[in-house]
C-alpha cells in the first residue's frame, strides 16, 4: 500500500469553495473551485465541500486513500480543538461540527482553521511575510478579516479571536450595518460584498454602468473580475465606489500601523488580487495621511504575493501540523 502523504487544503469562503492537492513537499498539485451557495443550508454546503474535494483528487489523479489529511479554512472563529465553526455570518452557520461531518464522509483527519489566521500563517511561510516578525496582514474578499503576526507567532488574543480588523470601526455615525451587528466597521463599508451592495443600490437607482453588460444583467454575479474589468474600463460608478472603498481601507491599515507599529501591512484576497495594481497606490496614500509621526523608514503596505491561494496554503499548513 502506498503511504498517505498528500495534503489537501480547502478554503471555505462566502461566495466560493477552493480546493487543493499538495505533494509531501508542498507542491500544488491540482485546485478546483465551486460556488459556495450558502442560501441552500448548511447541508448542501458541506457536500459541495465534498465535491469539490473529489473534483481536486480526480484533477491531481490521487485516490483518497493517499491523503493523510485535509486541512480547511472557514469565515469565522473555531473551537481550540479545531473540531467546531462556532460562527460564520457569510455562510450563516452557528455551532457547525465542520470536522467531524467531513471525517465521516472522507475518511481522513480533518483540522478546522479560522480562514484568514491561515491565511496570514501562509503569507509568514510562504509569502510576502516570509523574512518579517512583526506584521499585520488584511484579506479583503466577501468579508474582510485579517491577522497579526507579532514576533513570529501569529497573535491570538484572549479568546483567539485577535485579528479582526474587519469590524473596527471607520464610519462612527449611520454607518452601515455590517455582519456583527454593528454600524459602520470597516467590513461593512470596504468588503466585496460591501462594494457590491453599493453598486447595486446606485444601479438600481438608475446609475449607468457597464457592469450590467459584464453579469448579463444578473446583478448576483457581480465578483472582483467583473469589478477589475469595469474599473479598468474607465467605469465611472465602479471607480467612485473601489475609491471609496480604498480610502477605508486605508485608513484600517493606518490604524493597525498607529497600534501595533508593524514592519509592513500585507494585503491579500480576491479583490486585491483582482485590483491590487490599481488600488494600492490609493490604499497607501489613504493610509499615510493617518498614520502618526511617520517614521523614516515607512512601514511596506503590500501585495501578499500568494493571490487567492493563501487560505488553501494557510489550510494545508495547518493539515500537516495535524499528522506532524
Ligand atoms: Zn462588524
Amino acid at each position: 500500500m502506498k503511504k498517505r502523504h498528500h495534503i489537501l487544503g480547502v478554503d471555505l469562503g462566502g461566495t466560493k469553495i477552493l480546493a487543493a492537492v499538495f505533494d509531501e513537499r508542498g507542491r500544488l498539485l491540482s485546485r478546483e473551485k465551486k460556488a459556495t451557495k450558502p442560501e441552500l443550508g448548511t447541508a448542501t454546503v458541506i457536500n459541495r465541500v465534498e465535491e469539490c474535494v473529489h473534483e481536486a483528487l480526480a484533477a491531481a489523479a490521487i485516490p483518497h486513500t493517499e491523503i493523510a489529511a485535509l486541512g480547511i479554512g472557514v469565515p469565522g472563529p473555531i473551537d481550540p480543538k479545531g473540531e467546531i465553526v462556532r460562527v460564520a455570518p457569510n455562510l450563516h452557520w452557528k455551532d457547525v461540527p465542520l470536522a467531524r461531518l467531513l471525517r465521516k464522509h472522507l475518511d481522513v483527519p480533518v483540522t478546522v482553521v479560522n480562514d484568514v489566521q491561515a491565511g496570514t500563517m501562509a503569507v509568514a511561510a510562504l509569502g510576502a511575510g516570509r523574512k518579517l516578525k512583526d506584521f499585520a496582514c488584511m484579506f479583503v474578499g466577501t468579508g474582510l478579516g485579517g491577522g497579526i503576526v507579532i514576533n513570529g507567532e501569529l497573535y491570538k488574543g484572549s479568546t483567539g479571536m485577535a485579528g479582526e480588523v474587519g469590524h473596527m470601526v471607520v464610519v462612527p455615525d449611520d454607518g452601515p450595518k455590517c455582519g456583527c451587528g454593528n454600524r459602520g466597521c470597516l467590513e461593512a463599508v470596504a468588503s466585496r460584498s460591501a462594494i457590491v451592495r453599493r453598486i447595486v443600490n446606485e444601479i438600481e437607482d438608475g446609475r449607468k454602468s457597464v457592469v450590467k453588460q459584464l453579469c448579463d444583467g444578473d446583478l448576483k454575479r457581480i465578483r472582483s473580475r467583473i469589478l477589475a474589468t469595469a474599473y479598468r474600463d474607465g467605469d465611472e460608478l465602479v471607480r467612485e465606489v473601489l475609491h471609496a472603498a480604498a480610502d477605508y481601507i486605508g485608513i484600517g491599515a493606518a490604524n493597525l500601523i498607529n497600534v501595533l507599529n508593524p514592519q509592513a501591512v500585507i494585503l491579500g484576497g480576491g479583490v486585491i488580487e483582482a485590483l491590487g495594481d490599481r488600488l494600492l497606490p490609493r490604499i497607501t496614500k489613504s493610509a499615510w495621511a493617518h498614520v502618526i509621526a511617520p517614521t523614516p523608514q515607512r512601514v511596506n503596505i503590500k501585495d501578499s504575493g500568494l493571490g487567492d491561494d493563501a487560505g488553501i496554503l494557510g489550510a494545508a499548513l495547518a493539515a500537516r501540523q495535524l499528522v506532524g
